[in-house]
């Protein structure tokens, strides 16, 4: 049997294009013992992996350019020689952007396809959702009544950080890209004000008149001026959690913007950087408290689904050009059993 496979082809430089995407198709082995056969069903696409296509010193390590990319994928078992996981099996883990895996099975977990459906747990009840989680929950320390702002706010995260603040009592508002997303934030996910960058003209302006009592929590998920506007709108003990720099991933030089120390000693404002994995130790607790509220109708949840293994590098070129509303990901093939 055959099996298709996206490699990095060449590193950007800049903004990243199809031409650093090669596909290839090579012949899936035969299972050893105690080997799995796995199909992707799922496949998610993350800002993140932008980082990767470099070779810059980062928090994940560089792709390899020949190797294929990795990343959060869904997958079924469809043959197996492991006793621990049966045919028919559905699995997340981080695993090559293939359509056919042979895999040990080590480091994947097991979903139960009658929670939530199977995309999910690269969503809400994955990566994303747990970001939202920890930097919202454990870093902004939202309380009742105060203000919250969230940028990329019509993103996976985004989305998720601003639920949260809302069952927390907070005022929330979201900035993002297009009109469309700021009527989803305001009319579906009942944020109280959402601003769409691209068009306000002053943002500056904009932030601070969506926040009259100032700004109390910020969850940063895109950075620039976006963020330099919120951090003139901040109020005394502010939090900023520091998840994503989005703006920046394609720069070539090194970003300059405000200076963010005056604002925070004059503020006595807490500003701190966080990757998802820093709270491994709590992925158990927040994952059954997502679920819990997910089930409860608690939290709405809303994907961008592209179809077909080919187009994985333009939906994760697309990341860039905001053409996802909620999480995005591909889906690549349907499940067997
Ligand atoms: P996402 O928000 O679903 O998708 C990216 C969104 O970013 C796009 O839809 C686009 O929306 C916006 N965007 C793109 N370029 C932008 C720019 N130059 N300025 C402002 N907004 C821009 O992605 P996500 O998975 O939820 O991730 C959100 C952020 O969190 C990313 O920065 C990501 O790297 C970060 N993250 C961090 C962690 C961690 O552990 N720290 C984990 C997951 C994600 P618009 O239409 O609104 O522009």
């Amino acid at each position: 049997m055959k099996s298709k496979t996206i490699l990095l082809n060449s590193r950007p430089h800049g903004a990243p294009s199809k031409d650093n995407f090669k596909i290839t198709e090579t012949e899936v082995p035969a299972l050893q013992p105690g080997e799995v056969l796995l199909k992707a069903l799922y496949i998610s696409v993350d800002p993140y992996m932008r980082g990767r296509m470099s070779d810059a010193r980062s928090y994940a390590a560089p792709y390899e350019v020949g190797k294929p990319f990795m990343g959060g994928v869904v997958a079924e078992v469809v043959e197996s020689r492991n006793g621990q996981l049966q045919k028919g099996a559905v699995v997340v883990g981080s695993l090559p952007w293939q359509q056919y895996t042979v895999h040990t099975g080590k480091g994947l977990h097991a979903v139960d396809p009658e929670v939530a459906p199977l995309s999910y747990h690269l969503g809400i009840l994955g990566m994303p959702g747990q970001t939202a989680y920890f930097g919202l929950l454990y870093i902004g320390q939202p309380k009742e009544g105060e203000t919250i702002v969230v940028s990329g706010a019509a993103g996976a995260v985004g989305t998720v950080v601003g639920q949260i603040a809302k069952l927390k009592g907070c005022r929330v508002v979201g900035i993002a890209g297009s009109d469309e997303k700021i009527d989803y934030l305001k009319n579906k996910l009942h944020f109280d004000e959402a601003i769409n960058y691209k068009t306000t003209g002053d943002i500056n302006r904009a932030v601070a008149q969506a926040c009259p009592d100032g700004v109390d929590v910020y969850f940063d998920n895109v950075g620039g001026a976006i963020s330099d506007a919120v951090l003139l709108s901040l109020n005394k003990f502010a939090r900023i959690a520091v998840c994503g720099q989005i703006a920046f991933y394609n720069n070539t030089t090194p970003p300059t913007g405000l200076r963010v120390e005056p604002i925070l000693l004059r503020n006595s404002a807490l500003m701190k950087g966080f990757i998802v994995n820093d709270y491994a130790s709590d992925f158990g607790t927040a994952a059954r408290e997502l679920a819990s509220w997910l089930k409860e109708g608690k939290l709405q949840y809303q994907e961008t689904i592209k179809e077909g293994f080919e187009h994985i590098p333009e939906a994760f070129l697309g990341l860039f050009t905001g053409e996802n509303t909620g999480k995005l990901l591909v889906k690549v093939a349907e499940r067997e059993a």
